[in-house]
């Protein structure tokens, strides 16, 4: 597939890629908000709920998604913070993980059967649709024709779709099996891989093999490959038949393991593989994690110190979060950097053999080191745009950053929208390689916030406007009736 601009950073503290198995906590903490949208608990003090039950539900496009328990426990409320009011704690009695229902064959599973299997078991949020650029409609109104299933993951540092593959390679195989049930006809599905001879994609494509409707993408390994606008934006450049309004959804390798695992063995979203790494982390790797477990129960104690800062998510996109927030259903990343406690004396004049840079300006870029030194720290003062181009150089979706950031320097947001502003994906990489350290995402990121609200208000001030008209056309006709 074409993909354009985008850059992999060297950053140390890749996770090794063996995964340790964390065992069952005895108490697992469920938030009652995933990926924005908030749940109404299902159960209430002192219940006992057996493995796979629904702990809550959340109404979504044409249907309701649960969230799962991922154990057998007793539910007690524990206050939330500002996002959300409240959270289940789970008192684990049984960890087990067993079916709760019986298969459903790939052959005789409805479309609509296996939409309604994926909501209960809390997998449907995970897939991504291009027709609402998020979790598809759950009442059959969309069926994509090509469904991209993601093994590359580049931002430091996913989950490894091999790590994934080499636990799981059955379950994957499954899902695979199960995704034509939700195509339309002549639908196709794209494997998106980096390498083509690597020994797993050979394996996958030998398991597939004979599948007319499967078919392999290769993709260079750069961030923000992985992001769904990104590659249906490369997917289209690639094949010109597809066309603007034709449905695309994106799954990545966790999401196919947990729809096979949830169609083929009746097992709901309990588990995740999650990789712990970045230059703060003190034992880089990768952990199998029930849904609900701490970060305090499975990261190491010196990660979670006051000297580090934990994202939630890779470098790019992740969120500060604390030891007391748990592993959510779609959390696959948790990243950790140094946080340093004094400010670096005439930084800029260290030539830097341990700190790599978009620009050649350090002396890493003689060596190939990785940054050893990327830390919480700016190093040194914001300052004004130099025009440099740099931003522009790596933007995956060809917009101009540097020109997006003085229209709304200067509060011209109608002029951002005009020259792409809602086109942008937020993979920070601008910020990242601008040299005078500007928050360009950031920047980016209110303005789309900005520019939603205006635009929610400007529909509902028509929607009254049209409901107004409408009523007083009724009334007129309904009094010309009475005169006659
Ligand atoms: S403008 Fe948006 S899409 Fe482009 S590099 Fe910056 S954050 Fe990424
Ligand atoms: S990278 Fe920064 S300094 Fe360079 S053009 Fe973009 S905004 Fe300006």
């Amino acid at each position: 597939m074409k993909f354009r601009s985008g850059f992999l950073p060297k950053v140390p503290g890749r996770p090794s890629s063996g995964v340790c198995i964390m065992p069952v906590p005895e108490r697992l903490v469920i938030e009652l908000l995933r990926d924005g949208m908030a749940y109404s608990p299902a159960v209430s003090e002192g219940d006992a709920v057996p493995y796979g039950a629904p702990l809550a539900w959340a109404n979504a496009k044409g249907g309701r998604v649960a969230l799962p328990a991922p154990a057998a426990g007793k539910v007690t409320f524990e206050p939330g913070d500002a996002r959300v009011a409240s959270r289940i704690a789970l008192q684990v009695t049984r960890s087990d993980i067993h079916p709760i229902r019986p298969p459903l064959a790939p052959a005789r599973t409805s479309a609509e059967s296996m939409r309604q299997a994926l909501a209960e078991g809390g997998i449907w949020p995970l897939i991504w649709s291009s027709k609402t650029g998020g979790m598809p409609m759950l009442d059959g109104s969309e069926t994509p024709s090509r469904v991209l299933v993601n093994f590359v993951l580049t931002e430091p540092f996913h989950a490894r779709g091999k790590v994934v593959l080499g636990e799981h390679m059955r379950s994957v195989i499954a899902g695979l099996s199960y995704l034509p049930r939700l195509l339309a006809e002549y639908g196709i599905i794209h494997l998106v891989l980096t390498e083509p001879n690597d020994p797993v994609a050979q394996r996958i494509r030998r398991e597939t093999a004979g599948q007319a409707w499967i078919q392999t993408e290769i993709i260079p390994m750069r961030y923000p490959v992985e992001d769904p606008r990104v590659m249906c934006r490369a997917l289209r450049e690639t094949d010109r038949r597809i066309k603007r309004d034709d449905i695309v959804w994106v799954l990545d390798v966790q999401t196919v393991q947990a729809i096979g695992a949830c169609m083929n063995d009746g097992i709901p979203l309990s588990e995740r593989i999650v990789a712990v790494g970045g230059p703060g982390a003190a034992n880089p790797r990768h952990v199998r994690v029930r849904v609900g477990t701490t970060l305090d129960c499975f990261m190491e104690s010196e990660d979670i110190g006051e000297t580090k800062r934990v994202l939630r998510g890779g470098l790019f996109r992740g969120k500060p979060t604390d030891p007391s927030a748990a592993v959510g259903y779609g959390d696959d990343a948790f990243f950790v950097l140094p946080r340093p406690q004094k400010r670096e004396f005439l930084s800029f004049m260290n030539p830097g053999f341990d700190r790599a840079s978009f620009l050649p300006c350090f002396a890493s870029r003689l060596t190939s080191a990785a940054d050893r030194s990327l830390t919480t720290s700016l190093r040194g003062e914001r300052r004004p745009c130099i025009a440099c181009g740099l931003c522009e150089e790596v933007c995956p979706m060809g917009l101009l950053p540097q020109v997006l950031h003085r229209y709304l320097h200067r509060d011209a947001i109608d002029e951002a929208e005009r020259v792409g502003l809602s086109l942008c994906v937020g993979c920070g990489l601008c910020s990242y390689v601008c040299p005078s350290k500007i928050e360009l995402r950031h920047q980016f990121a209110m303005a789309q916030e900005r520019l939603h609200v205006e635009h929610e208000e400007a529909q509902a001030a028509e929607n009254a406007r049209r409901s107004h008209e409408e009523s007083f056309l009724r009334e007129k006709e309904h009094g010309e009736d009475w005169r006659k």
